[in-house]
Parts: structure tokens; sequence; C-alpha cells
């Protein structure tokens, strides 16, 4: 049976499942729950998708959910992650259906992104007979320690993917439209600790000290021409120390100083690069400042990359579904850990505008509240995008 009229079919299914989906989505918000703790929210999806009819594998690395949507017929398996974590963060958007959990916020959307996934399951298992290949949905724990993709893909929830989808709510593009950047559109995050240990001692006698406050400083310094002068300016990349600990008063030389840092990088030869310079400065500082340093460097995620035979037909299912309602954006230094599936196949992250005249319009705030329209449609964009790519 062939389906004439898929634009219409995906748009009346979407604004029927719409308000219950918008409920799905106001119980996690008045929930949350934050990195590997998402017991309550993945129960919520296991009970949907059994709803659904969609047979599915509970704690898939930690608190994960892995379901599948069989295909009529043969065909590849295309994957399609949300995260499902919330924040550290007091909400103060005084909402109805505000967090009830003390200083735990879904401050990302990503309630917005579970519901919209829910979503996207519901039509897809009523398009199932006319597929080619199978759907893999990922719920995934824990997006924002960077964490909750290496754990699922360590429990096997990318084995013989074929394609991945992810997406994200992109609060400064307005609801009812679309985005995406291409190539390598979000970072490599990576950070290190560094340790710096001297010699503590009376602040007025510094000859018969080793300061590592002073050590440090000189680190710091070094440590902003690993972009300037060693990275290749064709290559983005941030070093940016944001801890800087050490020290208890005015007259003592403290014994150590810990700094804490980020690199973000969209190239592996960067990554590469700053990684091997951080290294070198801070054995040189052992020399030059007479401490004794410890580096504890970690990898966290990889860049995230659009490849264009992915972004092509998706794009075509957004305008097919939409019209013109896409805006080509540029990379981003933030990171996303759905960059893990990115590294084991052939993939494209979809922006979904979720911005709403009035309303705060930054992720990661006490005040964030998108527009729930977003979840129409991306339920719309990435049902169609399955359609075209699967059908
Ligand atoms: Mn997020």
């Amino acid at each position: 049976m062939r389906i004439n009229d898929p634009e219409r079919l995906i748009r009346e299914e979407a604004a029927r499942i719409a308000p219950g989906l918008v409920a799905i989505r106001r119980d996690l918000h008045a929930h949350p729950e934050l990195a590997f703790e998402e017991t309550r929210t993945a129960g919520i999806v296991a009970a949907e998708l059994a709803r659904l009819g969609i047979p599915h594998r509970t704690g898939v690395g930690g608190t994960g959910v892995v379901g599948t949507i069989e295909g009529g017929r043969p065909g590849p398996t295309l994957a399609i992650r949300a995260d499902m974590d919330a924040l550290p963060i007091h909400e103060e958007t005084g909402l109805d259906f505000a967090s009830r959990n003390n200083g735990k916020m879904h401050a990302c959307g990503h309630d917005i992104h579970t519901a919209t996934l829910l979503g996207i399951a519901s039509i897809l298992k009523d398009l199932a007979p006319h597929l080619s290949g199978r759907v893999r949905l990922i719920f995934q724990p824990a997006e924002e320690v960077l964490q909750g993709a290496a754990a699922m893909i360590a429990d096997g929830a990318a084995e013989e993917i074929d394609i991945a989808l992810g997406f994200h709510n992109q609060p400064d593009l307005p609801v009812g439209r679309f985005g995406f950047a291409r190539g390598a559109c979000l970072a490599a995050s990576d950070r290190f600790d560094l340790v710096i240990r001297g010699k503590s001692g009376h602040a007025a006698h510094p000859y018969a000290a080793v300061d590592p406050i002073v050590a440090a400083s000189a680190f710091v310094g070094q440590v902003q021409t690993v972009v300037s002068r060693e990275v290749k300016p064709l290559h983005p990349a941030v070093v940016t120390i944001g801890a800087f600990q050490g020290g208890t008063t005015y007259n003592i030389i403290p014994e150590r100083v810990h700094l804490k840092g980020t690199v973000r990088t969209l190239h592996e030869a960067a990554r590469n690069t700053a990684e091997a310079a951080i290294r070198r400065l801070a054995d040189g500082l052992q020399t030059s400042m007479r401490v004794a340093c410890s580096l504890d460097y970690q990898r966290m995620v990889p860049p995230l990359v659009n490849e264009d035979r992915v972004m092509a037909p998706v794009l075509a299912a957004v305008r097919a579904q939409f019209g013109e309602v896409i805006d080509e954006g540029e990379a981003s230094m933030g990171s996303e850990d759905f960059s893990e599936f990115a590294a084991r196949a052939p993939a494209f992250h979809l922006r979904i505008g979720s911005g709403a005249p009035g309303r705060d319009d930054r992720l990661h705030n006490a005040f964030y509240q998108p527009d729930e329209a977003c979840i129409g449609n991306g339920v719309q964009a990435l049902a169609r995008a399955t359609w075209e790519i699967l059908a």
C-alpha cells in the first residue's frame, strides 16, 4: 500500500497526539531528574512505549531505554536519540507545572526532547508496515555530564546503526523554524585538572617557599598561547580555566593550587594539538617555576559532525512537511554527547526552534520557557525525515 499524502497524514496525526505529548512533557517538567537518576522518567517512557506496542529494553547504560520499531521490509537501522536528564538549577518560572524537585530543573528542554521522541515513536509505529528497515528509539540519560551516550553505547545501543538522527530545542530560533550547521556543528569537549604543588611558607618570606599561586598564574597566562600560537587559525578552539583554587589568607603561601579547565575544538587535529601543548606547558612549569605538577587530562566527547548525505534528506523532509522554514546557522563551541553516536554512524543534528516573543530564551537558566509547539514540530519533522529515508 502506498501513502499518497504523507504531509497530511503526519500533520493530522501529530495534531491528534499533541495534547497527550504536552501532558507528558509537563509531568516530566514537574519531576526533573539529574544525570543517571532518571528512573521515574525512564518508567514513563517504558510505559508509553508499552502502550504503543513497541518492544523496548530498559536499564540500558544505567537508566536509558531503547525501543525498536520493525519496518515491513528489510533495510537499514535508523536511530533517533533524545536525552532525558535535567540540571541542578532551582526553577524560577512560577509555572503551575514548575519543578517539584528542589534544586532540579528541566532548563535545557530535555523534557521536550523526551516527549518529542515519544510522539515520533507513535507516528512511526503506525507507518511501520510501509518502512524498509527499522527505527531504534534511544532515550538517553546523563547528557548534561556528557556521559550518558558513552554508557548506552557500552551497553550495545549503537550496534548496527546505519544512520543516527539527533535534535535539540533552539530558543534563539522562533518556534516553527528549524536550523542546522554544516559539517562540524558542535565542539569536542575535553577537560583537565592540574594540581600544582609548591612549598608553603610565610608570605613575608617567599624565598624560603615555592609559591604555587605565582606558578599557577604563569600557567594561566601561558595556556592562552595554545589557541593563539599553536592551533591552526582555521580550526576553532577555546581553552578556558574555569576554576583556580588555592590559598586561605593574607600571610600564608599555600602548598597547592588546583586549576580546572575545558578545551573545545571542532577538528580532531586541533584537539590533539591542544592536548599536547597543555601537557607540555604543565611539564615545563616544573622546571621554570620549581613546582610539581600533576595533570589529569580527560577526553569527554568528540566533535559532532553532520554528514551531508544524512543532512540532505532530512532538510528535504522538513521542507516537504513545512515549506521554507530552515535557517542555516553557525557551528557552536558548545558540546553535546550525541556526537558519540555520530562518531559511529553517519549522522545529522536538527535544531528545532522553541523561542517565543517575551519568553526567556536562554538555555540553562532558571526562567527558561520553551514554546511547547516545538514538540509537534519536532515530531512532524523527524517522523517525515524517517519516512523519506526508510520508505
Ligand atoms: Mn541540552
